[in-house]
């Protein structure tokens, strides 16, 4: 059949009406509620708890959701929560957004700062900064709840949003999994997170069809030694040479045991030991990072790591009985891995609604690390797609003046990086949970 040329094109013309007048209108809903998100955000800015302490922040985004018609499971690892919407049959989702601030203090300058201070887990009292930008991710979740219980005729299954806690002590989506969050509130069929990311233009979208970030270990080595005076080396050990000397042939892993065309790294963040030039301790402690993209070379690492450590001490001729101590810290992350047919699928629901121009280019940086794998490599396992949401004005960044995470200068654009965190995450959910 050969269709009537102008038929045609005016098929097409309404056909491009209607996606944009859909997409717009999800854009100008958004854009209506930023108001009331705006507040959110400069709320929960100058308002950070630290990880595995976010009370308050848990206490807001539970009432913002139950306000809304979720019901909400609260005390899931210890401040955790998830908030469930079932809207009919259909599949479960899960969002995720973690809720953690950081021990760093604030670089004054937005009328929002934080002067906040809470005293750590330790007992020590420090100052709070939202200096990652978890304040967004909560931000956006509430934003996509609020779309979604508006859009409820146009999807069917049950949403669950889950407030995660301690993010960046690598645990809280483990306490979440360990403290039954899927036998309290379901187990979801698909999950899904996002991360504001300094680098990148601000509301930008950038992800990939696979790995996103690295496996993350922490390794505490204690060299353990018979204390000696400092002018009588040969009456003991020295755990200050021996852990220097382990620090140095840590760096052979990565340059001669790994393959060099797979990513590794081991960086010894911190070296403590003595107390005075004229002893010679019994004790010096090591703490190292270690990153792979791979479980194969994080399995190899952890395990060249111990064998380095307790070998350099034997060559010291520290007895058996004394040798180091290699602890691997059970709070270690796997890699980040997007599911890539769900990936694909997430891309193309964006594409629609927001354009091709929505995206930036991805790919791997550096070897940052994530603990949402851990809310998603359970049994079944739990196909999932992270992306990335841009949060620096572009001539910012042409500048380079610009603040990375973690800096007490961090600040991200509120209104471009939330508005395009709500769209493209309300965009995937409409998605995955779409009525066939
Ligand atoms: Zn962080
Ligand atoms: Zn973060």
């Amino acid at each position: 059949m050969t269709r009537h040329p102008i038929l045609a094109i005016a098929l097409v013309a309404i056909a491009i009406h209607t996606s944009l007048a859909r997409a717009d209108s999800l854009g100008e809903a958004i854009a209506d509620d930023y108001p009331y998100l705006e507040s959110l955000f400069k709320h929960l800015h100058a308002n950070p708890e630290l990880s595995m302490q976010e009370f308050k922040t848990s206490d807001r985004l539970a009432k913002e959701l139950q306000q809304l018609g979720f019901k909400v499971a609260r005390e899931i690892g210890k401040t955790g929560l998830a908030a469930t919407l079932h809207n009919g049959d259909g599949p479960m989702l899960l969002i995720r957004a973690d809720m953690d601030g950081l021990p760093v203090q604030e670089k004054p300058g937005l009328d929002y700062a934080s002067t906040q201070r809470q005293v750590n887990l330790e007992g020590k009292d420090m100052p709070v900064m939202h200096a990652c930008g978890h304040d967004m991710h909560v931000t956006s979740l509430v934003g996509v709840a609020r779309r979604m219980v508006e859009l409820k005729d146009q999807w069917s299954g049950t949403l669950m949003l889950v407030g995660q806690p301690g993010e960046e002590a690598l645990g809280g989506a483990k306490a979440m999994v360990t403290d039954g969050l899927y036998e309290r509130v379901g187990h979801p069929d698909f999950a899904l997170a996002l991360h504001v990311i300094a680098k990148h233009p601000a509301g930008k979208i950038a992800f990939s069809d696979g790995l996103m970030y690295s496996s993350a270990d922490t390794v505490r080595i204690n060299v353990r030694t018979r204390a000696t005076h400092g002018a009588s080396p040969h009456r003991g050990h020295d755990p200050v040479v021996i852990g220097s000397q382990i620090v140095l042939a840590l760096q052979n892993i990565v340059t001669r045991e790994i393959n060099p065309i797979e990513p590794a790294l081991i960086t010894v963040g911190a070296f403590n030991a003595g107390t005075a030039p004229n002893v010679i301790t019994d004790l010096a402690r090591l703490d190292i990072t270690v990153r792979a993209n791979s479980e194969a070379t994080r399995a190899q690492l952890l395990k060249s790591i111990d064998r380095v450590a307790t070998n350099t001490a034997r060559a010291a001729g520290i007895p058996e009985d004394m040798l180091p101590e290699v602890i691997v810290s059970p709070d270690g992350a796997p890699t980040t891995t997007n599911d890539a047919e769900l990936a694909r699928r997430v891309r193309g629901a964006m594409e629609r609604g927001m354009g091709a121009d929505a995206f930036v280019d991805w790919h791997q940086t550096d070897m940052g690390a994530e603990d949402f794998p851990d809310m998603v490599n359970v049994t079944p396992p739990i196909p999932s797609v992270y992306f990335e949401v841009g949060g620096t004005a572009p001539e910012q960044l042409a500048s380079g003046e610009w603040a990375d995470h973690h800096s007490p200068l961090f600040r991200i654009e509120p209104e471009v990086s939330i508005k395009a965190g709500v769209e493209a995450m309300t965009l995937a959910a409409l998605e995955l949970l779409r009525k066939d």
